[in-house]
């Protein structure tokens, strides 16, 4: 084509309308039908994406033709792909127009607006268009978040934050801890539309969902890693999802997702996402493990009123997004004047297990190796580190108003309330581990527990066993509920 040259990004100007742009679109938006203003009872279409071709340089643009047209252009390109536009316009943005709102936040003072009939966008190959590096550069620049990297929110603040944050969008760097199936869902207007959930985690929670909406990330998603893959999110919206009862974040068109940011910040976390607390029961060990004076936990109820405060949160009725509760009441712990109804040291039950002592992954029993887990570094055998070994008890909890089964006894919580390190309980001979239940069994016990209130998702609460002692009867018959 005459007079078409190549022009960076950087030195895009109004007027030039004839240059060659290689760059490698960060995002893209699904196609949307427009009434036509030239051709009044006619539709046409546009599709929104976003190009980049340095760390600093990105820039908007939108694609204009027939239906047909648009839907084919934009079913073939893809975030990551490397493309070629020819003939755009270059226009001003405008700011504070509505429909900047609803676009990525970019560095570049101008917009590019193809059409069908005076402009090209088509995908470039490594090898045969131009060489692998440019190529590779440009690839480089998927891992590169749009916004300053050091600054985004944690999930706690997310979730504290209720709908008070005062805005609207906001940036985040997170790691996958599940992806949730593609759900097919009847919009209000009876639409078929898709969306995806995945969860994510950070150093400060493991559980925030995020909605996905556009098809084509809906489809990436479905190569993200649970403890792998890092994203950085940049313009997030916020939203409070009833069905999980707690503040969400939604990516939509305005979004940037950062697939596996080569940052500091981005290494860290994947580091701690690697053996992070993700299953409910690891979450409450995990906080178990770190409350180092149970004796300051003073409250104190009756097994009822355990009961009643774990399953508040358990139906999705009658919620709203004020009274809503944030992450620090999904759990709460207290003191319960009790007896251990259910302890069994001397039976058949499994009281020890022997895990991973870098990803912590349970070794069955019979299993030979150090770690089963082939993503960890000592499953994989890339490091050595000898499996440990820790108590993993279950007891029953009981007073005159009901039992709490199951309470988890774990690791060194364990040693302290039976008085022997796993080790030496390893060594004690059936008689003597008879001896040491029969010291908390059927005893009244003074006993200190962390309770993981049920959810929508998850109907039964997790509750920790953190300290237990023998009662003083005076103390008992002072404090004790009435009910
Ligand atoms: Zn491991």
């Amino acid at each position: 084509m005459a007079g078409v040259r190549k022009v960076p990004i950087s030195e895009l100007g109004p007027g030039i309308n004839n240059a060659m742009i290689i760059a490698v679109i960060i995002a893209k938006q699904t196609p949307r039908k427009i009434a036509s203003k030239r051709n009044p009872g006619t539709e046409r279409a546009v599709w929104s994406f976003t190009l980049r071709d340095t760390p600093y340089d990105f820039i908007n643009a939108s694609y204009w033709g027939s239906i047909e047209n648009v839907n084919s252009i934009a079913n073939g390109l893809h975030v990551g792909d490397v493309v070629e536009v020819m003939n755009a316009k270059v226009n001003m943005r405008q700011g504070g127009d509505s429909e900047e709102r609803f676009q990525p936040s970019v560095t570049s003072p101008f917009q590019l607006i193809l059409s069908e009939n005076q402009s090209t966008i088509q995908l470039q190959r490594p090898v045969d268009e131009f060489d692998a590096e440019t190529y590779n550069n440009l690839i480089q620049l998927l891992h590169i978040p749009t916004k300053a990297p050091s600054c985004f929110l944690t999930i706690a603040d997310v979730l504290a934050s209720g709908t008070s944050m005062g805005t609207e969008f906001i940036d985040l760097l997170v790691a996958v801890a599940r992806v949730g199936p593609v759900k097919n869902i009847k919009t209000k207007d009876g639409r078929d539309i898709e969306c995806r959930e995945v969860i994510v985690l950070d150093q400060t929670n493991s559980s925030l969902t995020i909605q996905l909406w556009e098809s084509d990330l809906i489809i990436q998603a479905g190569n993200w890693r649970p403890r792998h893959t890092v994203l950085f999110l940049a313009d997030v919206r916020l939203a409070w999802n009833a069905f999980h009862r707690k503040m969400g974040v939604s990516i939509f068109s305005r979004t940037i997702v950062t697939e596996n940011p080569d940052t500091t910040e981005a290494n860290i976390l994947r580091e701690y996402a690697f053996s992070a607390p993700i299953a409910p029961s690891a979450v409450l060990d995990h906080i178990a493990s770190t409350i180092s004076d149970a004796s300051s936990i003073r409250v104190v109820m009756s097994v009822q009123q355990v009961i009643k405060k774990a399953l508040k949160n358990s139906s999705a009725e009658g919620d709203s997004p004020m009274q809503h509760e944030n992450t620090e009441d999904s759990q709460f712990s207290c003191l319960i004047y009790c007896f251990v109804t259910e302890l069994d040291l001397d039976g058949v039950t499994r009281v020890i297990l022997n895990r991973c002592s870098k990803c912590q992954t349970t070794l069955t029993e019979g299993f030979q190796g150090l770690c089963p887990n082939a993503d960890c570094p000592v499953g994989s055998g890339l490091d050595f580190s000898k499996p440990e070994t820790i108590f993993d008890i279950r007891v029953t909890l009981s007073d005159h108003t009901g039992s709490l089964p199951g309470c988890r006894l774990i690791d060194k919580n364990a040693e302290k309330v039976l008085g022997c390190s796993v080790t030496t309980f390893q060594h004690l001979t059936p008689t003597e581990k008879t001896s040491l239940k029969w010291r908390l069994l059927l005893e009244r016990c003074a006993a200190r527990i962390l309770v993981l209130k049920a959810s929508p998702q998850r109907r039964t609460p997790l509750i920790s066993l953190l300290f237990c002692e023998p009662a003083d009867p005076a103390e008992v018959a002072a404090r004790c509920p009435r009910c």
